[in-house]
């Protein structure tokens, strides 16, 4: 059932369907209100410094049907990860990928209904000592799961991305932490009846906060919340709607914290007491796993097209994309589309290359694509964005022109503003240089002579930019792309 991603691979053509209907939130397990209880009670509450972060080793598991459809995208992941550590960031916890992802066919665990599915899932394929998250198609009908205290959540694909805070709920249920309305789950609250003292077992929380140590999560820095439905906060990020409390005081619901129901537009924080309980979780419950070292070098990821550039044209019989390598770059991944929504694929790989040739596109057609770079730690702009470029009119170039005919040199210039080129085997008689920087802004431009067919040689003085300059050569219908670098 499981196996280990190979560095390059070819993708389904379209990785996946809408979801058709609004799952429910999350469905995290109660436990009982004793044993939530003597869980908090076992915190060491510890202060922590407020410059001290703690890394926390990660385990990515895409999981797609039988037959290998339905794999949630990696750029997706990338931009899930980005905002996972952008909600931890200011509690100083950050998250990083151990190992390879690890991509596993199974229909029975990508669309599961039941917790002994999931639990199947943890159990055949958790690595030890990293908290092991599962992306799915459908986690018991809600947007993700995770038990409180665990090693492992399941995640619905259609419930992540930069604009979804489920994959920050979830960790902090397996970080220890319950709902707000912890007691509430499975039942909603009537306004027309008193709101009773417990509810499912657990003592409701007052809305003076005179009963937080022994009420729902026993945090008192998260005010009383009754709401386990989705809803929509309203003013200064509360309910619309008024509450009683169990003494008939009215309140608001906050809607701020990530362990409630409210929308994403309002989970934004989370409370002291909470993130205390979350590192107490990580560096005794879960001890050993964590690190305050940095996993790695932290450098921040920039990558660039090189070839094609925004707007280039390419012979579409045979083209190489080309991108700039990343320093601590683990491998790349190209997408390839006729759409520039992504939403079908021509192509779709993974490389550790900086190219990559790709063969018999059709002609007199837009495309677009992206590179992005892959690394365990970094996972915010690591992509290209999308470049868009155009294939010739087939037969339009009948000479094929071979990237080995033509050699620029240097390739690093420090001050010199003139670049030589060669060419070889070219039979053309005019040829065209133009000079772009990344931004597909051109430079310069000269045209060349070639008078001998077998070696020929120019040099040429162009206005080279600082940094990533693009030298583009036209011979007939064909360009040709080479990159400078000027430093
Ligand atoms: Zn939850």
């Amino acid at each position: 059932m499981k196996k280990l991603i190979p560095v390059f691979i070819f993708w389904q053509l379209v990785i996946s369907q809408g979801f058709g209907q609004t799952p429910d939130i999350c469905a995290t397990p109660n436990i009982p209100f004793a044993e939530y209880k003597a869980l908090r009670q076992s915190d060491l509450r510890l202060e922590f410094r407020a410059d001290t972060i703690i890394y926390v080793p990660l385990t990515i598991h895409i999981v797609g049907d039988d037959e290998g459809n339905g794999y949630y995208e990696p750029q997706n992941v990338m931009n899930s990860l980005c905002r996972l550590n952008a909600d931890y960031e200011p509690y100083k916890i950050q998250f990083y990928v151990r190992g390879d992802w690890h991509y596993i066919n199974s229909s029975r665990w990508y669309d599961h209904d039941t917790y002994s599915k999931g639990q199947e899932m943890f159990s055949a394929n958790n690595v030890p000592r990293t908290m092991n998250c599962y992306i799915v198609k459908n986690p018991k009908g809600a947007c993700g799961y995770a038990y409180i205290n665990s090693y492992n959540m399941a995640l619905g694909k259609n419930c992540l991305g930069s604009g979804n805070s489920t994959w920050s709920h979830e960790m902090g249920h397996a970080l220890s932490l319950p709902h707000t309305f912890n007691g509430w789950e499975g039942t909603t609250i009537n306004t027309s009846n008193p709101t009773p003292a417990t509810i499912n077992g657990h003592e409701v929380e007052k809305a003076d906060s005179s009963n937080c140590t022994t009420a729902a999560d026993l945090f008192c820095d998260t005010p009383p919340d009754y709401l386990s439905f989705r809803w929509n906060c309203s003013t200064g990020m509360q309910s619309a709607t008024t509450y009683r409390d169990p003494n008939g005081r009215t309140f608001k619901v906050d809607g701020k914290n990530f362990m409630s129901y409210s929308d994403d537009v309002c989970a934004t924080i989370f409370s002291t007491g909470q993130v205390n309980a979350m590192k107490n979780n990580l560096l005794f419950a879960k001890a050993g796993m964590s690190t305050f070292e940095p996993p790695y070098e932290l450098d921040t990821i920039s990558i660039a097209a090189v070839n094609p550039i925004l707007n280039g044209s390419v012979n579409p019989d045979s083209f190489a994309i080309q991108w700039t390598k990343v320093p601590n770059a683990s491998k790349y991944y190209l997408r390839l589309s006729k759409f520039s929504d992504f939403i079908t694929f021509d192509t779709i790989l993974f490389t550790q290359d900086t190219s990559v040739v790709i063969k018999k596109l059709l002609p007199s057609r837009r495309y677009y694509y992206t590179v992005t770079a892959l690394n365990n730690f970094s996972f915010c702009n690591s992509s290209t964005g999308v470049i868009r470029f155009n294939t010739n009119t087939l037969g339009a170039g009948s000479n094929i022109v071979n990237d080995l005919d033509i050699n620029i040199f240097p390739s690093l210039t420090t001050g010199q503003k003139s670049i030589s080129i060669e060419f070889f085997n070219i039979k053309n008689t005019s040829v065209l240089v133009e000079l772009f920087n990344p931004l597909g802004i051109k430079l310069g431009e000269k045209s060349i002579d070639i008078f001998n067919p077998e070696y020929s040689i120019s040099e040429l003085n162009l206005p080279l930019e600082t940094g990533m300059n693009i030298v583009r050569i036209k011979i007939g219908n064909q360009y040709i792309s080479k990159k400078i670098i000027k430093l």
